[in-house]
């Protein structure tokens, strides 16, 4: 059986660390608060924002939440940001997504300080990360390298091959492994023979959106397997974009849907907004 990446139980200790470090700045006199911007109230998204409360109020964060009603124009949403730009006791900027139809997720994303981006999707975060400069990263991705090496995952000079290219999971994962020394490729809906392409991976990040397309005739013996999709079947189960069962008997780890990535996203939030000070 391959090893079970756990991401319960790292993003658990993530949260600890975060506490810790959230308790020594108050200790200093400093304190950390993130403010929440949900706008209109499509019901995953209250899901997600609830649990970015509750994990704010666990390692000790102050949550400022701004539920806009769906109406909302994108002028009262970019006013509302410059506003919280301006906030010296706002460190941390939070605008859910998917935003409603009317409203430029681009703009919106540029409207925010980059010191407080804690989300890491300003086109600024995005570029100091290409360059190896300090900024905020993208949770899901930065969450992953954390699985990773605490489950004792060596990167650098390992093949990874990342399935998805999109720029809150694909593009910024490729990125940090290449930061960590691991030779990268990158694959997506136009990539030709895929099933060649993954099989030359010793560690396999697959972000497709489509539920359990990774079969094992995609996965080499022996790889490292990371599962970033969530879906839920036709019984309402979640269910990721690899179907475990299959890949289990092939790869030496493996993270479960539930249970892997999706914990790990709102950790490495909670650790962006505790270094956001120090960044501030
Ligand atoms: P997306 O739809 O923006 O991107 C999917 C990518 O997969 C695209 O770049 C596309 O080129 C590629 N792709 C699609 N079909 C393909 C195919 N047949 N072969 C090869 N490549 C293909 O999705 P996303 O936002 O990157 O999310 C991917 C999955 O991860 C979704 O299931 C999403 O729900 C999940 N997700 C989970 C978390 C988390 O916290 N665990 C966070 C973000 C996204």
């Amino acid at each position: 059986m391959p090893q079970i990446i756990d991401g319960k139980v790292i993003s658990a200790q993530i949260k600890d660390e975060v506490r810790e470090k959230v308790s020594q700045l108050k200790a200093q006199g400093k304190s950390v608060c993130l403010a929440v911007i949900q706008v209109g109230n499509d019901p995953a998204s209250s899901v997600y924002v609830g649990n970015k409360k509750k994990a704010c109020a666990y390692v000790g964060i102050e949550s400022l939440s701004y539920e806009l009603a769906e109406e909302t124009t994108q002028e009262e949403l970019l006013s509302l940001i410059w506003e919280l730009n301006e906030k010296k006791e706002v460190n941390g900027i939070l605008v859910q997504l998917p935003l409603p139809g009317h409203i430029d997720e681009n703009e919106v994303i540029r409207a925010i300080d980059p010191k407080k981006d804690v989300d890491g999707f300003h086109p600024q975060s995005v570029g100091a990360l290409c360059i190896g400069q300090p900024g905020f990263v993208s949770c899901t991705p930065a969450g992953i390298i954390e699985l990773l090496k605490r489950s004792g995952v060596e990167i650098a000079g390992k093949e990874c091959v990342v399935i998805g290219r999109s720029n809150i999971v694909g593009k910024p994962m490729a990125l940090l492994l290449l930061r960590e020394n691991g030779t990268v490729t990158v694959a997506h809906s136009r990539t030709k023979n895929l099933k060649e392409v993954a099989k030359r991976a010793d560690i396999l990040v697959v972000a497709v959106g489509k539920p359990k397309m990774i079969t094992r005739d995609y996965v080499k013996e022996g790889a490292v397997v990371i599962d970033v999709g969530i879906h839920r079947n036709e019984n309402n189960k979640l269910c990721g974009d690899v179907d475990f069962e299959d890949v289990s008997p092939v790869c030496s780890a493996i993270t479960p849907v539930p249970g892997g990535v999706g914990p790990m996203t709102i950790a490495m939030l909670m650790y962006n907004c505790a270094n956001s000070v120090s960044l501030q």
